[in-house]
């Protein structure tokens, strides 16, 4: 069930680099990155691998001949009480295959939670909402989990119905989101909604993905996406297609950064003329480049939106330029790298009336 639940992403694979393996004490135990950024290890596991829905892409597509089981809540409760008493785990990811019945599964999915929570664990846990869950599931799912989810896969009706027969974007993701989002705004879900996409398994363009998740953001209430790169399973309708680079996920979540922490909008991410994203170069640099006119950047006069234009300045290192400026002006390089500031930003930037020239000199 663990391995069941290896398809979804929670938090550890931000970047090519964290993408290495990490050591983990057992199968089924995976390294996440909690809402305030600390690793922290959750026990990762379906409530069942059984699911009446024919997902193209999936490990638990209906036709796959696997073996399938099933835990009951009690059950499952123990397993997490067993592996926390032991100190192997932090938290809880739960998710589910939907069986015959989804509503069904997503109250054993409940119970499980439930019963966790009754026996005082206070801690992390996220929980999947599956496509066909009520909206009092949703209500239910809010007020015990830290964080819900229900994962979108794919851009757009069209994409997901090449796919899937059993899964409707609008009725079972869509609808659901929106539910979630609004138990978002009430306050009962401290660390949010999230999703993901699966990219390349629809033959999609980044765009059509970037699109969807600039919707997402305003209409939602997301916390963040995630993104899978593409990896065709045995036994399934997909099997022979061509994996996707996992550098177009990376990619995709360098994209997701600038557009929640960096003031981006959709239209500002470089995209080819085919709508991808470059795999050679990261896209805050690309904008730089097709945007000449905004650098160099004056570190000491340049409001937070604009020192985020700059590559190698993030908003930790933003707030911190503003803040050492008010105290005294940042004279020269050494001043920036001090602050923070990366040697790659320093082709970007204007410091006392020095051109990007002279300042390159000092570097
Ligand atoms: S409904 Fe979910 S678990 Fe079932 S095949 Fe589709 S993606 Fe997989």
């Amino acid at each position: 069930m663990g391995a069941g639940a290896a398809y979804d992403a929670c938090g550890c694979e931000t970047s090519d680099k964290s993408r290495r393996r990490v050591d983990v004490p057992r199968d089924g135990i995976y390294p996440a990155s909690g809402p305030d950024g600390r690793k922290t290890l959750l026990l990762k596991v379906l409530q069942t691998n059984e699911c009446g829905g024919d997902c193209a892409y999936c490990v638990n597509t209906c036709s796959r001949q696997t073996a399938r089981a099933h835990f009951a809540p009690d059950e499952l409760a123990g397993v997490f009480a067993k592996y926390l008493r032991e100190g192997l785990v932090e938290g809880l990811f739960l998710s589910s295959g939907v069986g015959r019945d989804p509503e069904e599964c997503m109250e054993e999915v409940l119970e499980t939670v439930s019963i966790v929570r009754r026996r005082g664990f206070c801690g992390y846990v996220h929980t999947k909402i599956l496509p066909g869950a009520t909206r009092d599931q949703v209500a239910r799912a809010a007020r015990l989990s830290t964080r819900l989810s229900i994962n979108i896969e794919v851009p757009g009706k069209a994409r997901l119905s090449e796919l899937s027969s059993t899964k409707d974007y609008g009725l079972d993701i869509l609808r659901r989101m929106r539910w979630i989002g609004g138990e978002v705004k009430r306050g009962h879900v401290s660390a949010g909604q999230t999703t993901q996409f699966i990219v390349g398994a629809s033959g999609e363009a980044d765009s059509e993905i970037l699109d969807v998740m600039g919707n997402l953001y305003e209409d939602m209430s997301l916390y963040r996406c995630y993104f899978s790169a593409f990896s065709p399973i045995k036994d399934t309708p997909l099997e022979s297609e061509k994996p996707a680079p996992a550098r177009r996920a990376h990619r995709l979540y360098q994209a997701d950064f600038l557009l929640r922490q960096y003031d981006f909008s959709v239209e500002d991410i470089p995209v080819t003329d085919d709508g991808f994203l470059s795999l050679t170069q990261d896209p805050k640099t690309l904008y730089a480049q097709a945007n000449p006119q905004l650098y160099p950047i004056d570190l000491n006069e340049a409001d937070y939106a604009l020192l985020l234009k700059v590559p190698g300045i993030g908003p930790k290192t933003a707030t911190k330029i503003i803040s050492e400026r008010e105290k005294q002006k940042i004279r020269c390089t050494k001043d920036a790298k001090k602050i923070g500031v990366a040697r790659k930003a320093l082709s970007f930037i204007e410091l006392a009336g020095s051109s990007q020239k002279r300042i390159l000199e000092y570097t």
